[in-house]
């Protein structure tokens, strides 16, 4: 890189900047600056998103793919150049090859209904790893009870990382998919997951991966990754709620029977027959988010004008930091200490329960997440009631780091006393 495009980048991530396109982080909290760390939760939305969101209902609302007047086919035409920005974004094929939906929850549950009815059968097993996410669960736990199939679970080392040799020794004839979190929520661990999709793909077993948390901090490649499920939502990664993606292979979209019918998803209806459509109308039935499927093609081009290299790089230095501040406070234990972790930080403090330091901590003003946070199988595994989690985004400073760090050395004295 150039001494000039070097310059430009740094001037490009100027953080004081950007939290300006973020209005909501300029409010208080009980009187406090609010100190916005529950980015695993949901993220915040910068103004672009929002103004997209208000000139769609200002000045384009129409439903679409339906109407021959001409809102509707604008709108239509904005609706359909969004896939292809999220195409582009995960470097996708095939535009057919993404699916909106509500959200990573939807989309896996999309999979488990579908491939589960063609594809899985009494006896047949599933391999899902102990740090899922419950919604990377249920699917598939409620699919192997309606098929007497059964659910196979990858362990992991205390410090949070898969056990790939037992991985391995999971997979047989038997195995009909694997489903696997791209990056921990709880722990922050960023999983092998190329390499846990060529393991399956050596015994031609398909793989979906959970990109929830994967999808705000790191570049993903659909032809790198080889994943032939792959899912996220829009809410995690600056873009509106109630508005996901499945990203599904050509080849596995063709062979999978539908989720949801209804209106959108046919050529033509009698009682006697109805043909349907391809991909991806295929599978969305009904009206679906307009302006959430708008508003996240406009958040992938908002993080893609700084790099998510250059976001990776500087949520990671913000990690190390607070890493470091926290781990010198007496009695803290980091949960999650894998050699790749995303920019969440889980700790237990000794003899304190998670919530009491959430609730003391909100009051100064910090939003942490406390509890399971959806995957209480794992924190079953650490033999912990839960953790306090603090996620961090590349609107986040070490400044406010120091504060949450003052801040919890302060609630622990309080709750010791
Ligand atoms: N998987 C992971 C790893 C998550 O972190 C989450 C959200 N916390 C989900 C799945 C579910 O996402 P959503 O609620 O947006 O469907």
């Amino acid at each position: 890189m150039t001494q000039k495009k070097h310059i430009e980048k740094k001037a490009l991530f100027d953080v004081q900047k950007i939290r300006k396109d973020f209005p909501i982080l300029l409010r208080t909290m009980n009187g406090k600056p609010l100190i916005y760390f529950d980015n695993g939760a949901t993220t915040q939305k910068p103004n672009q998103v929002i103004d997209a969101i208000v000139k769609y209902y200002t000045g384009q609302n129409a439903n679409i793919h339906r109407g021959v007047h001409r809102l509707s086919q604008d709108v239509t035409v904005e609706y359909e150049n969004a896939r292809v920005t999220i195409q582009k974004h995960i470097g996708a094929k095939h535009e057919h090859e993404i699916i909106f939906t509500r959200g990573t929850t939807e989309s896996i549950n999309f999979v488990a209904t579908a491939f589960g009815k063609k594809f899985v059968n009494a006896g047949d097993e599933i391999i899902v790893s102990e740090m899922e996410h419950h919604s990377n669960i249920l699917p598939w736990q409620q699919l192997c009870e309606e098929k007497n199939a059964v659910l196979k679970v990858i362990p992991i080392t205390d410090s949070g990382e898969l056990l790939i040799d037992e991985y391995k020794k999971l997979l047989s004839e038997k195995t009909k998919l694997v489903a696997i979190v791209h990056v921990s929520n709880t722990l922050g661990t960023v999983n092998p997951v190329k390499d846990i999709v060529s393991i399956a793909h050596a015994k031609n077993i398909p793989v979906l991966v959970d990109g929830a948390q994967s999808i705000p901090h790191l570049k993903v490649d659909m032809q790198d990754l080889d994943a032939d499920f792959y899912c996220f939502s829009g809410h995690k990664m600056y873009a509106p709620t109630g508005v996901g993606i499945l990203y599904g292979k050509e080849a596995w979209l063709k062979k999978l029977p539908n989720y949801q019918v209804g209106g959108g998803t046919i050529k033509t209806v009698s009682f006697d027959k109805t043909e349907y459509e391809g991909s991806p109308l295929r599978f969305e039935a009904g009206t679906p988010n307009i302006e959430g499927g708008i508003g996240l093609a406009v958040a992938l081009d908002y993080i893609n004008a700084f790099g998510l290299e250059n976001i990776a790089a500087y949520e990671h230095e913000l990690l190390t930091y607070a890493t470091e501040k926290l781990s010198a406070i007496e009695d803290l234990r980091i949960i999650g200490t894998a050699k790749e972790k995303a920019s969440v930080i889980s700790f237990v403090v000794d003899g304190i329960h998670p919530l009491d330091i959430g609730m003391l901590l909100d009051a100064q003003g910090i939003a942490v997440r406390t509890g399971h946070h959806c995957t209480q199988p794992l924190v079953a595994h650490y033999q912990i009631p839960g953790t306090v989690r603090a996620s961090f985004s590349f609107y986040n400073t070490k400044e406010e780091i120091d504060v949450f760090v003052n801040a919890m050395m302060k609630s622990i004295q309080r709750i010791r006393k």
